[in-house]
């Protein structure tokens, strides 16, 4: 769709910003980042905003930065849908030879894209950022990424790399291997690991927010690492079929007991108390049980309507961009 520039020109890096009401720090971010990618002599650059549904006046704000800026363009989404879709869309939208995700509150700091791009100079195409220090989240946010990687590692196919958030570089043949896999629901932290190629890793530290509030409370959180599951690995449906076995073994040998304990003693009047307790634990999981296949029967559904990722409302900037097909 997007065709790489020439070779005779310097190579494009595309700068892929998904924004969801960040009106207060993007002024900030334009004073911070323009001049890295400026500084960049040997790339030419783009940065492609992609306003997810913000209602605090960001499209505004992004519009006038587009109409200043020619390298900026803007891709405004009808609505909100979320940071997977509109870095989607970002990743879609750019032409560059090489992609970086990259968020709008500053939380990584630019000084690390030329390293970036450093690294896919010397032959790297995907080339992860590494956070070495997370003092800058919360304690307990540490604590709980930690657990879901630990977690999600042991049971997926795949292994997302610990402590890398989606800010990296991408070259053009990754790309277009992401653009290949056609799921509605894009857990992107797990189709970058999935689409695999050359990697390499650069470390910073991660910065705190530089103006604006997290989008992503606790209950955003625990779905996403939710999605992150079900998207890679369909163990938590296998683990029924063992848990049911080992239940009708153990169920089995109860009763062998209880068939010889009668034979040798009688029968004295048996355990009311046992009954009960057995009765709610295996009530009690068959109904997790059936709440584990009900979220993969969601995502099921969800797919098979095969709805787009997400649905481009305007583009601003550049040339309008307004020809090329919509998605
Ligand atoms: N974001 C988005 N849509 C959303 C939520 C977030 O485009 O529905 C963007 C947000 O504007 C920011 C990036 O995703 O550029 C990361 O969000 P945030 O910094 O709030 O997440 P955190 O760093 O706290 O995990
Ligand atoms: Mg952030």
């Amino acid at each position: 769709m997007n065709q790489p520039v020439p070779h005779n020109k310097s190579p494009l890096l595309s700068l892929v910003v998904p924004c969801y009401n960040e009106r207060e720090v993007l002024p900030e971010f334009m004073q911070q980042v323009v001049p890295v990618l400026q500084g960049m002599s040997s790339m030419d650059y783009e940065v492609v905003f992609v306003n997810d549904g913000s209602r605090d006046g960001t499209l505004e704000l992004l519009i006038g930065i587009a109409r200043d800026h020619e390298r900026i363009r803007v891709v405004d989404l009808s609505r909100n849908f979320g940071k997977e879709a509109a870095m989607t869309a970002g990743i879609d939208e750019a032409r560059g030879d090489v992609v970086v995700p990259f968020d709008a509150d500053l939380q990584d700091p630019p000084e690390v894209i030329p390293r970036l791009v450093a690294k896919w100079r010397e032959g790297f195409d995907v080339v992860i950022a590494r956070r070495v220090d997370r003092s800058s989240d919360t304690y307990l946010k540490r604590k709980s990424a930690s657990l879901f990687y630990k977690f999600h590692n042991t049971i997926s196919d795949i292994d997302l790399p610990e402590n890398a958030g989606d800010f990296r570089l991408m070259s053009r043949d990754v790309v277009n291997a992401l653009q290949r896999l056609t799921e509605s629901r894009r857990f992107m932290k797990g189709l970058f690991a999935w689409v695999g190629f050359n990697t390499a890793v650069v470390e910073y530290t991660r910065r705190p927010r530089a103006a604006g509030k997290t989008k992503f409370s606790g209950w955003r959180l625990w779905n996403f690492a939710l999605e992150g599951v079900t998207s890679f690995s369909t163990l938590p449906l296998r683990v029924w079929t063992y848990f049911g076995f080992v239940t009708a073994f153990v169920a089995l040998s109860y009763a062998a007991f209880i068939l010889i304990r009668t034979l040798i003693f009688g029968n004295p009047v048996p355990g009311y108390a046992s009954i009960v307790t057995i009765l709610l634990f295996l009530g009690g999981v068959q109904l997790v049980g059936i709440g584990v296949v009900g979220e993969y029967i969601g995502r099921i559904y969800i797919e098979s309507k095969q709805r787009p990722v997400y649905l481009v409302q305007a583009r601003y900037g550049a040339d309008e961009g307004a020809e090329r097909g919509e998605n």
